[in-house]
């Protein structure tokens, strides 16, 4: 029988999610949006040494965010809960003990100090101490020791691991969806802890039995987890558990803009460009992140430029809403290689997303920051502002900044602007101007330009005569769209005022 597609997001919470993380969120919910299957959310969080207060919720929230909605797991419940490791810590030693008696695992007792002495022996002989099919020979674990010897060390109590024993000199060939097939021998890997005597197991147990319990069919993941494929899969023949066993597609890399290497947050904050979905304070540092939400994308920008790091549907188009996405998506066109992320891009695709936006859709944010910023504007006014500069901006807060003029008459004018386009000449004109300007009560584009370009015509003035002298008085700046335009929207009254007093001051 099918089984219905059930992917997972784990993120473990040892720090905000970073793009990379959001993009296997991404790919994961796409893909089960595709098979019509289900999306969950784990948080691995067994290694207490690394969990960060608020990164849970962080993590929560992001997702939130981005419109990437959990079926089920942390937050939301399900019945294959709890969802949060640390919740499910009893449950992890049975299925570690069930591979001690399988003989698939073993205790190993040795101390820090005692593994610590081999690294370093090693070393001397210009080795790299690993613990595995040779050197478990010599160490203290219960592979060497008597079963009665081996009882007696947990009775009396002293730290020990389980290690699962990894089979000396295998050759595996693997499938990996992205990848095709992979070779490993595990004649390179260790004996990795699955389960320590605190009572927790490792990633690797809790992973593996989680993805079982929870009938995980598709494992969807960073390129780093690659490496461990060899042993999960292990795990799961070890189990008895290869029947169920999830397909694995590991995701390529997000590389830095230039250079060399993965993209890391040092990148974002050394050139500028939020590499988190949403702002954080590290509790610990206290070092702030920026956010792609407060730095002003839209979150439908921030998941399609995300999707097609690493992916393309094998044609050109680049815009996708989410619905698009979920249809188009597959993990065969997904990359092999790692994936450049262009800041630039992601800009880019902000601006397509504000452009394709209604204007009083825009017009309501503009208000918003008008309104932080103690200035008001009338909602018919905003949307023709946003209408005539949205083309130029990438954010809404471009708009705001490129037409601040519109709410506030030029205090200062720059001084460059005033050098090069008003002259003494300039003044006649511009009084021309004024009187013509306060002759008419229709202020529309038509009418101003049949009015204005009409009497440049006529007196052969040029347009860069009048317009450029009009455009600093109005602006107070060689900037702004055209200046019909802008008349339009400050209306008869401001008009005049504006220039008029550029008139009598500069
Ligand atoms: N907890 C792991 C992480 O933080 C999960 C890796 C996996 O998906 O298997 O990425």
């Amino acid at each position: 029988m099918e089984r219905k597609v059930r992917v997972r997001f784990a993120p473990s919470p040892t720090g905000a999610l970073h793009l990379g993380g959001v993009r296997t969120a991404l790919f994961n919910y796409l893909f089960a949006r595709r098979h019509h299957g289900d999306f969950l959310l784990r948080i691995e969080d067994t290694d207490q040494t690394r969990y960060v207060p608020g990164a849970e919720q962080y993590i929560i929230d992001s997702l939130k965010w981005c419109g990437l909605h959990v079926d089920e797991g942390v937050g939301v419940g399900g019945d294959c809960g709890p969802y949060r490791q640390s919740e499910r810590k009893e449950l992890y030693r049975q299925y570690a003990l069930q591979l001690v008696g399988s003989g698939h695992a073993y205790y190993s007792f040795d101390s820090s100090e005692e593994l610590d002495r081999q690294r370093k022996e090693c070393e001397s002989r210009g080795e790299t101490f690993i613990y595995n099919a040779q050197s478990r020979r010599h160490l203290k674990n219960s592979l060497n020791l008597s079963p009665e010897e081996t009882k007696q060390l947990l009775e009396s109590g002293i730290p020990y691991v389980i290690r699962f024993k990894m089979p000396d000199c295998e050759e595996l060939l693997l499938n990996d969806i992205i990848r095709g097939e992979v070779r490993f021998n595990t004649a390179i890997l260790d004996d990795k802890v699955l389960f320590k005597s605190d009572g927790m197991p490792t990633y690797h147990l809790a992973n593996i039995v989680d993805d079982h319990l929870m009938k995980i069919t598709h494992v969807i993941r960073g390129e780093e987890w690659l490496p461990s494929l060899p042993l999960h899969v292990l795990l799961y023949r070890a189990f008895g558990w290869e029947d169920t066993m999830p397909q694995f597609a590991h995701l390529p890399l997000i590389l830095k803009p230039v250079g060399n290497g993965k993209l890391s947050k040092r990148d974002g904050n050394k050139m500028g460009f939020p590499v988190f979905p949403m702002e954080f304070t590290d509790p610990e540092t206290g070092e702030k992140w920026h956010g792609y939400k407060e730095d002003g994308y839209f979150p439908e920008a921030f998941i399609n430029m995300l999707a097609l790091l690493g992916w393309n549907d094998g044609t050109d188009k680049e815009i996708f809403t989410i619905d698009e996405l979920c249809e188009a998506f597959s993990l065969e066109r997904v990359h092999k290689a790692g994936s450049r992320f262009d800041p630039e891009k992601a800009k880019w695709f902000n601006h397509k997303y504000l452009i394709a936006k209604p204007d009083a859709e825009i017009a309501g944010l503009l208000a918003g920051i008008l309104h932080a910023n103690g200035l008001e504007c009338e909602q018919e006014k905003l949307e023709k502002i946003c209408g005539l500069m949205k083309e130029r901006a990438n954010f809404v807060s471009d708009i705001y900044n490129d037409s601040l003029f519109f709410f506030q008459t030029p205090e200062t004018y720059v001084e460059k602007d005033v050098k090069k386009y008003w002259k003494e000449e300039s003044v006649p004109v511009m009084k021309e101007l004024y009187r013509i300007l306060s002759e008419i009560d229709d202020y529309s584009f038509a009418n101003t330009d049949k009015i204005i370009s009409g009497w440049i015509n006529e007196k052969e003035l040029g347009f860069g005569k009048v317009m450029n002298p009009f455009r600093v008085a109005i602006v107070g700046a060689a900037k702004g769209p055209h200046m019909y335009d802008i008349i339009e929207i400050l209306g008869k009254e401001e008009t005049l005022k504006r220039l008029d007093k550029a008139i009598r001051t500069l």
